[in-house]
């Protein structure tokens, strides 16, 4: 690829001649909507089914196929479906959970309003994802979930994270927010765990609207799910769809018609509308973005300083839709050159995605220690325990360094060679030119 390199020219950020200056289209353009996504929402809508469950339930179906999985359950969003998890996980007042300290907050946020406590743990500096060696020493006697998040697509490293959660008897969710259709050895993310959640909404990889997603194996975390927030799934019948009952538990039915967390989770069916449509065709997109991506890391073998943030080729893993697709910065190979500089000058080579960072770390943030959602006059993180797990600054380096480690790169949604290899030029121009950017 050397030769196709104008790495001798001026840095832009210097003055010279931007690297990337072909006209991208549509290649980063996603979701990708047809008539089909529009007529199956003007359907919905012209009969006005907007708040009905029928479509959420074939939708549901067409989830559960898809993953295998027995049982899946439609949310508003992700969020609504990973606190459902938690709860059904048994995560109450004075409980814990585990979660990496790099992610979006909503999948630590919802233990908080269960009245748990969140215990972050650090991330892999090569996977981004929660590092299994950080995990055992975490669990207490009030430890009821491990949330696992596969981070920007990257399966997180579930062998290892089931055998401490079965032996130590504690459940796993995994959010699958950035990762549907990811493998883990060859296995659907989201289906390792004793329960998946997800977000689907615009911005995601399987993006639908404002949308989640709950599947599971495990039948009683199922109905207890139901029982949380799908009220109408609990023997009782609305103005807008029939009794239904999906509920198995003498204990859970004596709540019939009222949901136990206050929660209403029906989602909204112009998403599940598009749901359906998106779903039948995300296989195939989701491998054109996997030649895309690979094709740009592959662009980018022998350049120092940046490298694919994926599963080994013969890992029988993969990176899914590549969600927020990143790279690992490693400044020591460009001479100490910060992560935020080299960004710049990438993006002033005409790169915009290049942004240093990811999700800030969450152990450090107030929320999570000084919050006191439930005015008990205490913070809601040790409102009802004597185990204090809060993190001060400096106890999970690597999370805290997110932003020095990690870089944004485009995320490609179709397969053009000449612009993905224009994009992998900009990202080698300025690394085989750092030398120029120290002071
Ligand atoms: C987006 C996201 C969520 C929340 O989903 P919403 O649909 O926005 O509520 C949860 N976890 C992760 C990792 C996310 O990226």
């Amino acid at each position: 690829m050397a030769d196709q390199c104008v790495c001798t020219e001026e840095l832009a950020i210097l003055g010279g001649p931007k690297s990337f200056s072909v006209d991208p289209g549509t290649i980063s353009t996603w979701p990708i909507i047809t008539e089909e996504d529009e007529s199956a929402v003007l359907e919905v809508l012209r009969r006005g089914g907007m708040s009905g469950t029928d479509v959420t339930k074939l939708f549901e179906a067409d989830f559960s196929a898809w993953t295998g999985m027995e049982f899946a359950l439609g949310y508003p969003n992700g969020t609504e479906s990973l606190r459902a998890a938690m709860w059904a996980c048994g995560v109450g007042a004075g409980d814990e959970i585990i979660c990496p300290s790099v992610t979006y907050w909503a999948s630590a946020a919802p233990a908080l309003a269960l009245g748990a406590a969140v215990n972050f743990a650090e991330i892999d500096p090569d996977t981004l994802c929660i590092a299994p060696g950080d995990i055992e020493h975490r669990i207490g006697p009030r430890t009821k979930a491990i949330v696992v998040v596969h981070y920007a697509g990257y399966p997180a490293d579930m062998d290892e994270i089931m055998e401490i959660a079965q032996r130590r008897g504690v459940k796993v969710i995994e959010d699958v927010s950035h990762a549907q259709g990811s493998l883990y050895k060859g296995r659907l993310c989201g289906t390792i765990g004793d329960i998946g959640a997800m977000s689907m909404m615009a911005g995601k990889s399987l993006a639908i609207g404002e949308a989640g997603m709950m599947i599971t194996n495990n039948r009683s975390l199922y109905e207890r799910c139901i029982a949380y927030g799908h009220y109408e799934r609990t023997g009782a019948r609305s103005h807008y769809n029939p009794a239904d009952q999906q509920i198995t538990d003498d204990t859970l039915k004596l709540y019939s018609g009222v949901p136990l967390g206050g929660f209403k989770h029906r989602m909204h069916q112009l998403s599940s509308a598009v749901g359906r449509v998106q779903l039948r065709h995300y296989p195939a997109r989701i491998a054109v973005i996997q030649k895309a991506m690979n094709q740009f890391w592959d662009c980018l073998e022998d350049v120092p300083g940046v490298k694919a943030h994926r599963p080994a080729k013969d890992s029988g893993s993969t990176m899914g839709g590549w969600y927020y697709a990143r790279g690992l910065y490693r400044a020591e190979e460009l001479g100490g050159l910060p992560c935020a500089k080299f960004a710049e000058a990438v993006r002033a080579e005409g790169v915009g995605a290049a942004n240093a960072g990811a999700n800030a770390p969450l152990h450090t943030h107030n929320a999570f220690h000084t919050a006191d959602l439930f005015g008990v006059g205490k913070p809601t993180m040790v409102a009802w325990t004597d185990r204090d797990v809060r993190q001060a600054p400096g106890t999970l380096p690597i999370s805290e360094s997110i932003a020095d480690i990690v870089v944004g790169v485009p995320w490609l949604k179709q397969d053009c060679p000449e612009i993905i290899e224009a994009y992998a030029a900009a990202y080698r121009k300025v690394a085989l030119q750092a030398d120029k950017l120290l002071a």
